[in-house]
């Protein structure tokens, strides 16, 4: 583990997540350690099954109901893990913003982009629905959907998978969160929208000043956009570093044979 971040907006200390299963206790993540400091993007890779979705699943609160978590997950300074997903909600939405990989499941497919934008900001916003119809207009604008009116009007199947994904990363950035979580954001987009996605989500941060973890097993994507990256493998965080420092000598061999198996 490198150094704590001085400013960290969010910081996790020795995190576990297990899973109780049929066959008894399962842990996907044992003991990670990471801090994001205000504005930066923190990379995790790792191959698949190492425990980076549930790193951040922990981190959110948002763990299947077989799971449990321990340790500590700070959000400016305060202690987040264990509360209750009514408390959670304070933060979830509004200081974090997060955004997976397959926007089609967490869009409905009943309802137009325009009320599933406006609905969290009569919640958490407490906007009448003029107000929430005007930021709704506005954040879809931000992300770049062509016809952003019409749209609004739109039900989810009428959009295309990289405008899908642009609807929730305006939904994820409604209450203009401190952190934007991104777990494989870009995954099943073809390879020229994950490339507008990602400039999009650079240009958002600069323009914001977030910070954004983005969980991905794209090394490329990594060496273009994020600060630092930590790479997880069986449930633990193998190393971490500066990401120039660490693509130029890491030093782990694991983190050596996946740079050697990038494409
Ligand atoms: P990654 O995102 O790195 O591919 P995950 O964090 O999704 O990996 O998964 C880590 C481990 O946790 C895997 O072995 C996965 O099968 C296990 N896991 C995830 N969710 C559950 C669950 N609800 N019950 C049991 N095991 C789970
Ligand atoms: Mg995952």
């Amino acid at each position: 583990m490198t150094a704590p971040v001085h400013d960290a907006v969010l910081s996790v200390r020795n995190l576990e997540v297990g899973f109780r299963t049929a066959d008894g206790e399962l842990k996907a993540v044992k003991g990670v350690s990471l801090d994001v400091a205000r504005g930066e993007t923190l990379a995790i890779v790792g191959e698949s099954g190492s425990g980076k979705s549930q790193t951040m699943m922990a981190v959110m609160g948002l763990l299947a109901s077989n799971g449990f978590a321990r340790g500590s997950v700070k959000l400016g300074g305060e202690e987040i893990l264990g509360l209750s997903p009514r408390e959670l909600n304070r933060f979830r939405g509004s200081r974090m913003g997060m955004i997976f990989q397959e926007p089609m499941t967490s869009l409905d497919p009943l309802y137009k982009i325009g009320r599933q934008l406006e609905e969290p900001l009569r919640a958490h916003a407490r906007m009448g629905r003029a107000q929430a119809r005007a930021r709704a207009l506005e954040l879809l604008t931000l992300v770049g959907i062509p016809r952003p009116k019409e749209r609004l009007d739109s039900y989810p199947h009428e959009l295309s998978g990289g405008q899908r994904q642009r609807v929730m990363i305006a939904m994820a950035l409604a209450n203009r969160p401190e952190v934007l979580i991104a777990d494989e954001p870009t995954t099943a987009l073809d390879v020229t929208i994950q490339a507008q996605i990602l400039e999009l989500l650079a240009g958002l941060k600069d323009k914001f000043g977030m910070s954004i973890v983005f969980i991905t097993h794209d090394l490329g994507i990594v060496r273009r956009f994020a600060d630092r990256v930590i790479v997880m493998k069986s449930g633990e965080a193998v190393e971490t570093g500066p990401t120039e420092a660490v693509f130029a000598a890491p030093k782990q061999a694991y983190t050596r044979m996946l740079l050697a198996a990038e494409p």
